[in-house]
């Protein structure tokens, strides 16, 4: 395989990971009911019992672009999944993608960079391997006259509401004009001349994300996290592509729907909203869409211009854990996975 060739022409690319058994899950002698028989296919193992009692195990396999499994590490899977975007923003397009998934099945891994003990190292995820291509293609012949100018914003979406990461968690409004065209009003933008910049104001979101939770009650099992790296012209407010990366809520989070809180109610029915309007939204990427749930949630509100132009392009990474005491939220995910790439 050629790097980014494979899928030059799909404008949906739709991947799995699977990430390996923790150290704990070992130790409570988890079961890992997970194979990857092959680099595009999936296999859950699920134990089951008959009538008579007798057990046995129903295979449920799926088939993706990619099915990465627990020995690839995060520049394996960038390189399949959001690397060949980078190409999209710099011809003028759209570029998204996603990390979707379970709480605890590796979507902040991927994305915002492997764990050190409880210090997460931004280096090695997804985003900053991508602003260090977006500044390599930057300098590179084809598109060094372009003198585009690079910012990057970081926020949280949060029970339908929009949390500045990059200024103390401000909260935004998003607005629509009458031409549909959706802003977040007073969104942190730094322009920025370097990767080392860049890494700077993913280190800061990323901190300000977890700051003051605990890992029982996490609020960012319960948020959408965006990353967006914008590209502009030269004294131009016009945009020329934007790359945004989604670290999305805990799907198993839209389920609390009957929970005994309200809270914890209201939030629930509100991820619930906005995954389901993400899957019809990405089925229909680069279609005519005036019907398109777009207003249903605030997240595919705010990515609206990112589904609609013909040069849209989007992945999603369907993040599972192995254990057997994951297997029906890894089966949910795997078919919601699975709905978004059927055309
Ligand atoms: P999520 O964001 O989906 O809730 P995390 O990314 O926080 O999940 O991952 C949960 C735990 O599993 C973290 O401790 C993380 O370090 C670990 N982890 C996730 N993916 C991997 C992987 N591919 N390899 C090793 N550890 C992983
Ligand atoms: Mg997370």
């Amino acid at each position: 395989l050629v790097d980014g060739q494979i899928y030059e022409d799909h404008q949906i690319t739709v991947c799995v990971r699977k990430r390996p058994l923790s150290r704990k899950e070992i130790t409570r002698k988890e079961i890992d009911v997970i194979s990857v028989p092959r680099k595009d296919t999936i296999i859950v193992h699920e134990p089951r019992n008959k009538v008579d009692l007798t057990k046995f195990l129903e295979n449920h396999k799926f088939r993706f672009d990619y099915a990465f499994d627990d020995r690839c590490d995060n520049a394996m899977v960038y390189k399949y999944t959001a690397k060949p975007l980078v190409q999209t923003i710099f011809d003028g397009g759209m570029a998204t993608c996603f990390a979707y998934g379970q709480t605890g099945s590796g979507k902040t891994h991927t994305m915002g960079g492997e764990f050190n003990g409880k210090v997460q190292d931004c280096k090695n995820g997804i985003y900053a391997m991508a602003a260090r291509d977006v500044f390599t293609y930057l300098k590179s012949p084809r598109y060094r006259a372009l003198n585009l100018v690079v910012s990057a914003s970081f926020f949280e979406i949060y029970s339908g509401k929009v949390f500045d990461l990059l200024s103390d968690k401000q909260k935004l409004r998003v607005l629509e004009d009458g031409k549909q065209q959706v802003q977040v009003v007073g969104l942190t933008e730094k322009v920025v001349d370097s990767v080392e910049e860049v890494l700077k104001i993913i280190q800061l979101g990323n901190t300000a994300r977890t700051s003051g939770q605990t890992s029982a009650n996490s609020n960012s099992s319960r948020s959408h996290a965006v990353f967006q790296i914008v590209l502009r012209p030269p004294g131009s407010t016009k945009i020329h592509g934007k790359f945004s990366f989604i670290d999305l809520a805990g799907n198993e989070r839209g389920a609390d729907t009957s929970s005994a809180n309200r809270q914890t109610r209201m939030e629930g029915a509100e991820i619930n909203k906005s995954l389901l309007a993400l899957k019809e939204c990405i089925r229909a990427l680069g279609k005519q869409s005036a019907h398109l749930p777009f207003r249903v949630s605030k997240l595919t509100q705010v990515l609206r211009d990112s589904f609609i132009g013909e040069k849209s392009k989007t992945c999603m990474i369907a993040m599972i854990s192995p254990g057997l005491s994951s297997c029906e939220h890894t089966l949910n995910t795997l078919r919601y996975a699975d709905r978004v790439k059927e055309l």
